[in-house]
């Protein structure tokens, strides 16, 4: 016997369906609601592939959100570095001329 998982679409109680119940009706054990068990096995593979999908797009956001804070810290540290360059130039100018 293969027990399916879904969930009750009234109560949304965890049930386990067993395999051979599909494309028949079951009630839920908790709220004693009338379900058809409409070939689970198909919906649970779109509802897991749907689940891997938006778990891809979620990670790609947040490597975006990733390279967009580093790019930020680049670009702090460009602007810091470019500012000490600055005075080091000027100080080197000021020493060559008044020296
Ligand atoms: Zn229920």
């Amino acid at each position: 016997m293969k027990l399916i998982s879904m969930k009750c679409p009234e109560c949304s109680a965890n049930l386990d369906v067993d395999m051979s119940k599909v494309n028949s009706f079951i009630f839920c054990q908790y709220c004693n609601a009338k379900i058809y068990i409409d070939n689970t096995n198909t919906e649970l593979e779109q509802t897991k592939a749907k689940y891997e999908y938006m778990n891809k797009t979620e990670k790609l956001k947040n490597r975006y959100h990733m390279d967009k804070e580093s790019m930020d810290t680049l670009v702090t540290l460009l602007v810091g570095l470019g500012i000490c360059a600055v005075i080091a130039i000027g100080a080197l100018i000021f020493a060559l001329v008044f020296a």
